[in-house]
């Protein structure tokens, strides 16, 4: 059994890491990690894993790497599973085979797990193949930093496409190096700083610009260079920074359980997040009326669900009693938008209403079109649920039981690191995708300091009630989204 494990961390897209590579990430005791890394991977420890920093960038002090050999050796002979955490991949200038030869040394076995090294994956990130027919038949990766000089190895492989790692001090040097030996001036030279992250840059030039360029972009490590006809096809082949929000900073306020369908499709558009959540959803420690009607659900003509958490929560009860989907027999069921058809669904109950628009009134309406007049209806919500939707049930004469489900708290964990960023003009969107959200919004920031900084974002709203909130608060939408659902919202910030 492998008791260190060098596990490349891929170049900084949380989804560029191995399979293999986030299995040991999950499992180890110990985690330990440069700078390189993006620190959004190590949410996947363990929570009770020890995280040891050894990084060059945070601060004055950084390990040599004979204590970073000491630290692993050490950990490894507590008889921990230590996992050695390193960007992009481990052998490739990253020093693996020095902590390898450490670990041969003090006989602890070990174990290598590659990752996507930057040298490959930032230039595809910006467009650039390092091989390409006919123009490329080679590509070399070069350090720019040897362990002797803070400058290239003297001999410069003649390879067709040449990436330079740790090179952006030495770049005047390497460009002096390349003329020397005979490289035309007007050779293309790209430089990418952050590849494959929502942060990357790219500079690119000739080998006579590329130093101004650099200088004009005040572009900084980390970054590598690419020297080699390839960098040309970055003009067709760009396909990552010219995404449709790329440059766009987006705060997404949802309580994080509910987040991340909105945080990716964001992402993957090429918005860069900040999770700002304001509030946080909890079960309810007892749901009696729930509890209660569970046995007679059948009784209703109607079971309303009124979110995706009220549906999590509904068959997490339903489950704690050993029970499951056949408890609804020949009820009908209404859900109120498509997310929540879909966590429907998923739980193998299709959904026998869905009102064109999301909103509680809808719901209402639809019901008492479909003849709920009279009957029993059922409404799974939060316990801070709007009122409107079981008044207008009421009004049109049917007999309405809430159960609440869950809760939503106050939480303020994001709202630091968000109210930094707008102020600091960082942010351009704000986006709110309930009534909720945009009160919890004004409740932790504080009126005043919305009003102040209210010209610092723009704001966008999921939907028609979100956005009279929103105006009612004093967060005039910019935009709204036609429908409510994620997909509408990432529309809407694109036009
Ligand atoms: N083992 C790593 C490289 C370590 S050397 C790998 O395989 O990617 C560190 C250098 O790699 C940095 O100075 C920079 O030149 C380059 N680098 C690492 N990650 C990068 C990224 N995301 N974008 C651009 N360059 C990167």
């Amino acid at each position: 059994m492998a008791t260190v494990t060098l596990v490349g961390a891929g170049p900084g897209d949380v989804g560029l890491i191995t399979k293999r590579g986030h299995e040991i990430l999950q499992s180890a005791d110990v985690v330990v990690y440069d700078a390189l890394v993006n620190p959004e991977l190590l949410t996947n420890a363990r929570r009770d894993a020890e995280l040891i920093y050894v990084g060059k960038r945070a601060g004055a002090h950084s390990l040599s790497q004979e204590e970073i050999n000491a630290v692993l050796i050490e950990r490894a002979r507590d008889g921990k599973s230590v996992c050695r955490l390193k960007g992009g991949d481990p052998f490739v200038f990253g020093r693996g085979g020095e902590e390898a030869l450490a670990c041969f040394e003090a006989q602890i076995p070990f174990e290598i797990v590659p990752g996507v090294t930057s040298a490959i994956a930032a230039p595809a990130y910006a467009g650039i193949p390092v091989t390409h027919r006919e123009t490329a038949t080679s590509f070399a990766v070069v350090t720019g930093h040897t362990a002797s000089d803070d400058a290239p190895p003297d001999a410069i492989p003649a390879a067709d496409t040449l990436v330079f790692l740790m090179g952006v001090r030495a770049l005047p040097l390497i460009v002096a190096r390349l003329m020397e030996r005979g490289d035309a001036p007007q050779k293309p030279v790209a430089l990418v700083r952050w590849g494959t992250r929502g942060e990357q840059e790219t500079v690119v030039g000739t080998l006579e610009t590329i130093e101004d360029e650099v200088a004009r972009a005040k572009l900084k490590a980390p970054a590598l260079i690419v020297v080699g006809e390839v960098v040309n096809l970055r003009e067709k082949l760009r396909w990552f920074d010219n995404r449709p929000l790329w440059g766009q900073t987006v705060v997404v306020t949802r309580a994080r359980q509910q987040a991340s369908s909105l945080v990716e499709g964001l992402q993957k558009l090429g918005a860069r997040v900040v999770e700002c959540p304001t509030i946080r959803v909890e079960p309810l420690p007892e749901t009696p009326v729930l509890d209660a009607e569970i046995p007679l659900l059948m009784r209703h003509e109607w079971i309303v669900f009124t979110s995706t958490n009220g549906v999590a929560h509904f068959f997490r009860n339903l489950d704690e009693l050993k029970l499951d989907a056949r408890v609804f027999g020949p009820s009908q069921v209404a859900a109120i938008g498509p997310a929540t058809v879909a966590a429907l669904r998923k739980r193998g109950i299709r959904p026998d209403f869905v009102p064109q628009s999301s909103i509680s009134e809808n719901v209402a309406a639809g019901l008492l079109e479909r003849g709920a007049k009279g009957r029993q209806i059922l409404v799974i919500r939060a316990l801070e649920g709007r009122e409107v939707l079981e008044e207008r049930l009421r009004e049109g004469g049917a007999s309405v039981t809430i159960a609440p489900v869950y809760r939503t708290l106050p939480d303020h964990s994001g709202v630091e690191a968000a109210r930094e960023q707008i102020e600091r003009g960082a942010v351009n969107w704000v986006t709110f995708t309930s009534s909720s959200t945009v009160k919890n919004f004004v409740a932790a920031f504080g009126d005043e300091w919305v009003a102040a900084h209210r010209h610092h974002f723009q704001v966008a709203a999921i939907g028609p009630v979100t956005a009279q909130t929103a105006i009612e608060c004093g967060l005039e939408p910019d935009v709204v989204a036609e429908e409510a659902s994620v997909e509408a919202l990432a529309a809407a910030l694109m036009r």
